[in-house]
């Protein structure tokens, strides 16, 4: 089945989405504040709209890809919404992505955010490991659900229509904390007569063994003891990141990478909490209530 789609948004992502689209046969209209950036799309097959109001008019499904929630807003301002089966595929916030599905609603639009797990070149290939995450209209998913699973994987993770978002935004947040990781390792090793891409797949296999502990911290937090199944203790820990922290000075390398968390852990190892796991730093992130 072909399903005429409209596309708001031709960057480097937006650009890759469409061109998935056209390849499974699907009619696609395109249009891009800056109208060059539709010209290779345009030579795949999609038809360009001189507006976004006229883009708008041209499908019932609208999926939008831009830079950021002020460029949606912007965009979609002066478009009529009516009757329109919206899919944001712009990283926003949760809060961004709920009141754009208010703001949706208001102009009778269906709604649909979702967060993007995967990079251009993983779009439109299958097997490439890329997914998105989608909140919001159940309905509309469903309906919705093979034409939006031609780019990448599809996982719907609820009604609310920030958890999309709200999903992504964890993920890369704790990406940011692997890859700093990651350059601390490397500014250790540096200068020393140790090759990089030998020490590369030691890197990269220890962190695969570590990605276990996800797994233990759901059980802990699910439980509400951190001291279930603790191998390697907090106090413990504590005295091990000295450790750490000696073999940076030696290198000659900054710790700031390292310091914000294990700091927590020091907190939380004062507060009387050593024979448990790392994972009840989580108790000390939430800021207080003015
Ligand atoms: P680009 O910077 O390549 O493209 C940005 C797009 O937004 C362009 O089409 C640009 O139009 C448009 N835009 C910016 N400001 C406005 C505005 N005020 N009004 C109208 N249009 C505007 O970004 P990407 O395509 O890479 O990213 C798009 C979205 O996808 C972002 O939210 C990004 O976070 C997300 N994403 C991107 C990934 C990636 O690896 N690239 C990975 C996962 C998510 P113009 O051409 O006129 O400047």
């Amino acid at each position: 089945e072909r399903t005429p789609l409209t596309l708001l948004g031709l960057g480097a992502m937006g650009t890759a989405l469409g061109r998935s689209w056209l390849r499974a046969g699907h009619p696609v209209t395109v249009w891009n504040r800056t109208p060059a950036r539709a010209e290779p799309l345009v030579d795949e097959g999609a038809t360009v709209a001189t507006s976004a109001a006229e883009a708008v008019a041209a499908n019932q499904l609208v999926v939008t890809c831009l830079l950021d929630d002020a460029s949606v807003g912007e965009t979609l301002t002066e478009v009529d919404l009516a009757g329109r089966d919206l899919v944001n595929l712009t990283t926003g916030t949760p809060a961004q992505a709920r009141a754009l599905a208010d703001w949706a609603a208001a102009r009778g639009a269906r709604f649909l955010d979702g967060g993007i797990m995967a990079v251009p070149p993983m779009i439109g290939v299958p097997g490439s490991g890329g997914y998105v995450f989608y909140s919001g209209s159940r309905e509309l998913f469903d309906r919705r659900r093979e034409t939006l699973a031609v780019p990448a994987g599809t996982t719907y993770v609820g009604e609310d229509p920030g958890f999309a978002a709200l999903h992504d935004v964890a993920l890369l947040s704790a990406m940011t904390g692997m890859l700093a990781g990651i350059a601390h390792a490397f500014a250790l090793v540096r200068g020393e007569n140790i090759a990089p891409k030998e020490f590369a797949p030691l890197l990269a296999g220890w962190l695969t063994a570590m990605t276990a502990a996800a797994h233990k911290a759901a059980d802990q937090i699910e439980h509400g003891d951190y001291s279930r199944g603790v191998v390697s203790n907090l106090a413990m820990q504590v005295a091990a990141s000295g450790t750490l922290l000696d073999t940076a000075e030696e290198q000659g390398v900054s710790a700031e990478l390292l310091l914000p968390y294990l700091n927590l852990m020091e907190r939380r190892l004062a507060a009387g909490h050593g024979d448990e796991d790392t994972t009840g730093v989580v108790e000390l992130l939430p800021k207080p209530v003015p």
